[in-house]
């Protein structure tokens, strides 16, 4: 089996990681994820923190056993992210330091990718994780099994799950692997 995995909020805490930085770009609190920055904003927040955000996001709890775990059990891991585009290709190397420096298990990893359809094809892989429904519609199109990391409640057409915890007990139930709790 093959898993493919999103980086940014999927594998990584980013989102919640930018948004201590914004505060110090946004004084007035009018704007509380920088998403929601307008463009020419958007790429002056990542000209100063994208690099200090990549480094300093935690992985998600429970991501690095649940990596362990699969890789345990013969899991190949692709990742595909987004990470090096707009211009801002340091991202690579930063990405593949702390990978390594956060002991981050995985076969193979592929940047650049805003879709990823394509390239999930070509690695043969049977599910992908991503935070991003738009992500995910598109990878399902191309005939792959989604999941998506995302609150608890929250409304998709793919299935759901909010911990790592929870993706090892899908995948747990993709290979009929036995609970123990
Ligand atoms: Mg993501």
């Amino acid at each position: 089996m093959i898993i493919g995995i999103d980086l940014d909020d999927t594998l990584i805490e980013t989102t919640k990681t930018g948004n201590k930085y914004l505060k110090i770009f946004v004084k007035d609190n009018s704007i509380t994820d920088y998403h929601d920055l307008d463009k020419d904003e958007y790429l002056r927040f990542y000209g100063m923190y994208l690099y200090d955000i990549q480094k300093c996001a935690p992985l998600k709890k429970g991501a690095l056993e649940v990596l362990n775990y699969l890789h345990s059990k013969n899991i190949k891991i692709v990742i595909i992210t987004a990470r090096g585009t707009l211009g801002f290709s340091e991202s690579i190397p930063v990405t593949l330091d702390y990978l390594k420096d956060h002991n981050v298990i995985y076969d193979k990893i592929i940047f650049k990718k805003n879709h990823k359809s394509a390239s999930a094809k070509q690695e043969k892989i049977d599910l992908f994780i991503d935070d991003k429904e738009k992500v995910l519609d598109e990878i399902r199109r191309a005939g792959i099994k989604t999941l998506r990391f995302t609150k608890k409640d929250e409304k998709s057409n793919h299935d759901v799950v909010s911990s790592w915890k929870e993706v090892k007990i899908y995948i747990d139930n993709l290979i009929g692997e036995v609970k123990n709790e």
